[in-house]
């Protein structure tokens, strides 16, 4: 099978995994024990989280460890907003954010808060212009996603930041897919808030962690043990924590030469799919994730194209993976000004760190010919 979907999830790399290994059995103690053995893997941990602070440039206290991408995105939305209750109740995010931030938008808006989505353009980028007039003096937090998990667009999210400090509004931002693809520096988002997922970078699945800068007050989803500053309660995982580190510094040391890799094997996709008759490009096609492609082939739906390619071999998707499935029509493509039918052409195409230029060759043939097949029977584009 030729994976192309690493945007749903990334296999974990072998260091990864070994680092793992050894905190499953031979160091099994509770962090939280007070006899030597647990010491021993509270340290450990205290260092993972010393070596995820040291690559994105953050102090180690500013690292809590989550369950993952989705909790991550939950703590901060709503643990930042219900902190804020009393100083206003205005939040601004956009329409084509992962489930995991709408999710929580759509929770406060029936606690009472006000929900506003910035505007965006056709490939899904905030409007330069008029994004500040949403914001009120109500407003008291922002959450907008760096990448766009379906269609790549990246936001200017740098610019956003110093406008929200000024004026005293928590920024949130959603940075799983993009770190460890254009960035790892926390200091080149500048929100006060950054979402991280283990598993979109080579790391392991159920773990991830929120950056929370300095001076910001959460409110905690669960309450029990006060592990992570009271912040995520609960025994800590150890070895997702331990790989997820590894991941973190591997990703660290690597993701500036990858990326002009990455980047090459994009273009040449995009080229070539391009050539093909009826198929066009969703999303902006400079400002957008090196590694992700989405297209859409007039008249035919991605759910037929992604089914296609999966019999020649061909791993892709339609767009979000916990989505995918529903048959419902993309919530991001719509949100573009799509119509439903246009919005259902969409599908994704993700390149990672096994894929080569002949895995693109591979593709573009492949896909010449479903969309060739599939024209003819349904007499298309001839
Ligand atoms: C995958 C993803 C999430 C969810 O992360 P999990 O670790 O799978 O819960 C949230 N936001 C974006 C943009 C994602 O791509």
């Amino acid at each position: 099978m030729l994976y192309m979907d690493y945007a749903a999830t990334t296999p974990v790399r072998p260091e990864v995994q070994e680092e793992m290994t050894h905190y499953f059995a031979a160091q099994f103690e509770n962090p939280h024990s007070p006899h030597e053995a647990g010491l021993r893997v509270k340290a450990a941990v205290e260092e993972a989280r010393e070596r995820v602070g040291r690559v994105i440039g953050v102090s180690p206290r500013q690292v809590v460890f989550t369950s993952g991408g989705t909790e991550a995105n939950n703590l901060a939305i709503l643990g930042g907003a219900r902190a804020r209750r009393k100083r206003g109740n205005h939040l601004v995010t956009t329409s084509i954010e992962h489930k995991s931030v709408l999710g929580p938008m759509s929770a406060l808006a029936k606690e009472g808060f006000g929900v506003d989505f910035f505007p965006l353009d056709s490939t899904g980028l905030l409007d330069r212009e008029k994004w500040q007039e949403c914001l009120t003096p109500q407003t008291v937090l922002v959450s907008v996603g760096h990448a766009n998990n379906e269609i790549g667009t990246l936001q200017p999210v740098a610019e956003l930041a110093p406008v929200l400090r000024q004026k005293g509004i928590l920024f949130h931002c959603d940075c799983i897919q993009s770190f460890g693809k254009v960035w790892v520096d926390a200091a080149e988002i500048g929100a006060d808030l950054i979402s991280v997922s283990g598993h979109k970078l080579y790391g392991p699945k159920g773990v991830g962690f929120l950056y929370v800068g300095p001076g910001v007050r959460l409110e905690p989803l669960m309450y029990g043990g006060g592990q992570e500053r009271g912040l995520r309660p609960g025994t800590l995982n150890v070895p997702a924590i331990m790989g997820l580190a590894k991941a973190v510094e591997l990703a660290g040391q690597e993701y500036k030469r990858e990326l002009l890799r990455l980047l090459a094997l994009r273009t040449e996709l995009i080229n070539r799919a391009l050539l093909i008759p009826g198929v066009y490009l969703n999303g902006h096609p400079t400002q957008r994730l090196p590694h992700h492609v989405n297209l859409g082939v007039s008249g035919i739906e991605g759910q037929v194209i992604v089914s296609e390619m999966g019999k020649r071999g061909i791993a892709i998707s339609t767009g979000a993976a916990c989505s995918s499935g529903s048959r419902e029509p993309s919530h991001v493509l719509m949100a573009l000004g799509q119509a439903a039918g246009e919005a259902a052409q969409g599908f994704r195409i993700t390149v990672g760190v096994d894929t080569t230029v002949q895995d693109i060759l591979s593709f573009a043939a492949n896909l010449s010919r479903v969309v060739d097949d599939l024209s003819e029977r349904f007499c298309f584009h001839k």
